[in-house]
């Protein structure tokens, strides 16, 4: 009787001496010892993806979906608050009711996008490349540059996905804590660097802490370490208003990934890009698949950076609302963490309460307490004055209701 320690439910199963004997007798020698036993009746995963653990997306949207009478709001994502602007709509129904089905595959290399991108980012289109939301990018760099045992240096707490996919490469990574984790420090993460480092991933402005390096401290990370790709990760840059894109004609080491994810509300349809020298570039082309961007995408971002008039307004809105929450929290004795991105922090006491109240009060938000030096802290996206504002008064009945705030109406 042999026990498949990956079915723990199911019943023992005999091997059969046939079964045995068409087995290679060194695996057979192994599962006796005990070892690999998980393996013994599948194909084995690759070395590098055997330690990992999958990516656990934690996702309100079942909560949401139980209960469709509620008003929601769904801040744990750092997603867009409002819908795309009405002119993408259009032209995505546009290209549904064209000659042009979805029975044909996109546009190979993101042709027409490419394009209009050039004049969003500055440089021509060999200078870019788009990819199945700025993750497929991330991922495809680590794809390209990671030998198993490179080092991957990043300051820590950051976007964890992108950790996953280096580690998915055998690559080991060496985070880096700030003794303050909210301060930037170049000086710190440059002493870091070391022969061995192939990729220092940086997201500007951070998730979820939000620290910001400014372009002089990039391009000194960029100089200082020149047989290392510089990873600038660009997801929230629309709101921070500072982009090291500027920086890509000077260094072939430094990539900047960007997303149509969060300030330009298509996260569903997952489209990104990323910027970098035509040298660069076509090293990544290697593994580059150019039919990985679905039509619709495609479509939707182009008509996106036709209307930026719109999302501009948004960025500058959700300014507002961060400004008003941290009135809010300061007048409430809260304590607040502005960020230059479109989430911010806030720290209490019993934060799991807290999120769970908030939850169950139709406010989704993201427990970040269990990174070190987040203790008590969530993080929320914040959206337009009007949502910031009812969320305000959600917050203020679920803290009434704990018992961490007087009542207003008392
Ligand atoms: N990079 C960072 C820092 C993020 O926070 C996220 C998503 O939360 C992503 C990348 C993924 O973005 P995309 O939707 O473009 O794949």
């Amino acid at each position: 009787m042999w026990f498949d320690p990956a079915s723990p439910g199911k019943e023992p199963r005999m091997l059969t001496g046939e079964t045995m004997s068409a087995r290679p007798a060194k695996k057979i020698q192994e599962t006796r010892k005990g070892m690999r036993l998980i393996d013994r009746f599948r194909p084995e995963v690759a070395e590098t993806t055997r330690d990992i653990q999958p990516y656990e997306p934690v996702s309100s949207l079942p909560r949401m979906t139980e209960r469709p009478e509620m008003e929601h709001f769904k801040l744990d994502w750092n997603e867009s608050t409002i819908p795309p602007s009405p002119h993408v709509r259009k032209a995505v129904l546009a290209y549904l009711d064209g000659p042009v089905g979805l029975n044909i595959y996109p546009q190979l290399f993101s042709t027409d996008l490419r394009l209009k991108l050039q004049t969003h980012v500055g440089y021509p289109a060999d200078h870019i490349l788009v990819t199945n939301g700025s993750d497929d990018a991330l991922d495809l760099i680590c794809k390209t540059y990671l030998n198993p045992g490179d080092r991957v240096l990043s300051p820590y707490p950051t976007y964890t996905h992108f950790l996953l996919f280096a580690k998915s490469r055998g690559a080991v990574i060496d985070k880096l804590h700030f003794n303050d984790p909210f301060a930037a420090d170049m000086e710190e993460l440059i002493a870091q660097v070391t022969d061995q480092t192939k990729i220092v991933y940086v997201v500007n402005p951070n998730n979820p802490t939000g620290q910001l390096f400014t372009n002089e401290e990039i391009e000194k990370l960029a100089q200082s370490a020149p047989h290392a790709v510089i990873l600038v990760d660009e997801a929230y840059a629309e709101f921070a208003g500072v982009s090291a894109v500027d920086l890509v004609g000077g260094y072939e080491n430094i990539i900047v990934t960007r997303s149509f994810s969060k300030a330009y509300g298509l996260a569903g349809l997952r489209v990104g890009y990323l910027v970098t020298q035509p040298y660069t570039s076509r090293q990544l082309g290697r593994l580059y698949n150019p039919k990985s961007v679905n039509q619709l995408a495609q479509v939707a971002a182009g008509a996106v950076l036709e209307d930026m008039d719109y999302y501009r307004r948004y960025i500058d809105e959700v300014g507002e609302s961060k400004e008003l929450l941290a009135r809010w929290c300061e007048h409430n004795g809260l304590d607040f963490r502005n960020t230059p991105a479109n989430f911010v922090m806030i720290r209490v006491e019993r934060v799991k309460d807290v999120v769970e109240a908030l939850a169950e009060a139709g406010v989704y938000v993201r427990d970040r307490s269990s990174f070190p030096q987040l203790e008590g802290c969530f993080r929320l996206n914040v959206g337009t004055v009007e949502q910031t504002s009812r969320i305000i008064r959600r917050f203020e009945r679920v803290l009434v209701n704990l018992g961490m705030m007087e009542s207003k109406h008392d």
